[in-house]
């Protein structure tokens, strides 16, 4: 989302001030921070990164900071305090506004603050975005209602608001002639997706993606990030009518637990959660599930923390991520007494990722003698003679195409090796 953000920001302010992107600080005539506030350790690096970037001011005195995001949203004038030397303050919901921001800096000379949650929709300000490659994001919701325990998300970026699905499908069609073959909808709660022109409130996740795949040129659907509890009938039916939508979900559980579940205030058991799975694997048996997890969460058991590894032997996730719990401000989790110590919580850490690792290698393996269909998205990064090109599963493929110029296009390759981050391909 970020990633996606930034780049708004870069299309905008090359449209509005006609401004370049340059490859390094020292020649920047303004320097954009986006941030995270995820966990403590990505906001504690906002500090940090700005320091390092202070004394290019004394050699660049037209030079400007910015900082926007989730920690900007958090701390607003905060920042400027503890950095008088920042110019520019803006949160996600004001990305919009940054042009107008970096005026009002130059001509005053006084740092700007705007961490509002405007009622105006700020996509119908942005420009739309351009194709950067076959694969693009487009966002259609943003923010989150859902008030998980240990989750700043709805205090930084909002509550949840979703875009006309007329808006997103124009964005979809300009992408694709523009070459974009793979779109992923992104939302911080993606499954929350309503079209807000609908009056009824109907039309949703599953809606949006079947008129996706009626556009030509876009083969492949992804989303991210979803979340069990809206994970309706609706939603699964899509992955029996549509080839278009990949045989891979995301879909973060945190834990094995629901004593923990219940903590964390996700309003699903394990036994949903498992359903859900279930009934997707009967639609499409080879479907892929990654996952994220929390390890360490307050008052999480030794046994609590078995059942989050019988889980991952269970349901075999695939490519997953996981974390140690990071108390966040203006979170109910965050009053909790926190009895796990941080040995105990790197332990349990290090026992996840090593068992997440050995499931996603597996399935890896298991691809190994199997034709896929791959997107060809670029050169390979270990030798810039090969392609490298993406399963349905996001894995990173590299082969030799003999020397043809295949990125942009669908192609099957054959899986002839796994390795712990890639897989080797061969042209069928
Ligand atoms: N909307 C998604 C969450 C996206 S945030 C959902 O509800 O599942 C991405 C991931 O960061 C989360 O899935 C969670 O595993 C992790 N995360 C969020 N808050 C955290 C915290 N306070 N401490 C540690 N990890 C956290």
């Amino acid at each position: 989302m970020n990633e996606y953000d930034s780049n708004r920001m870069k299309d905008l302010l090359v449209e509005s001030h006609g401004f370049s992107v340059v490859n390094n600080p020292e020649e920047a005539d303004l320097i954009l921070l986006n941030t995270c506030s995820i966990r403590e350790k990505a906001q504690e690096k906002v500090f940090h990164q700005l320091g390092r970037w202070k004394d290019l001011k004394k050699r660049n005195p037209k030079l400007k900071i910015g900082v926007g995001g989730c920690v900007a949203s958090q701390e607003g004038e905060n920042i400027v305090k503890r950095a008088p030397f920042v110019d520019l303050v803006f949160g996600p919901q004001t990305i919009h506004r940054v042009p107008s921001l970096y005026d009002a800096v130059t001509s005053t000379d006084k740092s700007q603050v705007d961490i509002s949650f405007p009622k105006t929709e700020k996509f119908d300000v942005l420009p739309n975005p351009s194709s950067d490659g076959p694969s693009s994001y487009v966002s259609i919701m943003e923010g989150c209602n859902k008030y998980c325990s240990f989750c700043v998300v709805p205090h930084t970026r909002g509550h949840e608001i979703s875009r006309p699905l007329e808006d997103v499908l124009n964005e979809v069609k300009g992408l694709a002639k523009g070459g974009v073959r793979e779109v992923i909808f992104l939302g911080q709660n993606v499954n929350a997706y309503r079209d807000s022109k609908d009056k009824t409130k109907g039309l949703g996740l599953a809606n949006l993606i079947k008129s996706t795949a009626l556009i030509k040129g876009i083969d492949r659907i992804r989303f991210t990030t979803s979340h069990p509890f809206e994970f309706g009938e609706d939603l699964i039916n899509v992955y029996r009518e549509i080839p278009e939508l990949v045989s891979h979900v995301h879909l973060p559980v945190q834990s094995g637990s629901n004593q923990i579940l219940q903590a964390m205030r996700r309003r699903h058991s394990i036994e949903e959660y498992l359903e859900i799975i279930n009934n997707l694997r009967q639609i499409r048996p080879d479907v892929s599930i990654s996952s994220d997890f929390i390890v360490g969460f307050p008052g999480e058991t030794d046994e609590d923390f078995q059942k989050t590894l019988a889980l991952v032997n269970q349901v075999g996730f695939d490519e997953s991520y996981s974390f140690i719990y990071s108390p966040r401000p203006n979170t109910t989790a965050k009053d909790l007494e926190d009895n796990v110590s941080i040995d105990e919580k790197k332990n349990r850490l290090e026992l996840l990722q090593s068992s997440l690792k050995k499931s996603a290698f597996r399935i890896s393996r298991r691809m190994v003698g199997k034709l896929e269909k791959c997107l060809v998205t670029g050169v390979s990064k270990k030798d810039p003679g090969e392609l490298q090109a993406r399963t349905e599963n996001n894995k990173v493929v590299n082969f030799n195409s003999e020397g043809n110029n295949l990125v942009g296009e669908f192609h099957i390759l054959k899986i002839v090796e796994a390795m712990p981050n890639s897989l080797r391909g061969v042209i069928c």
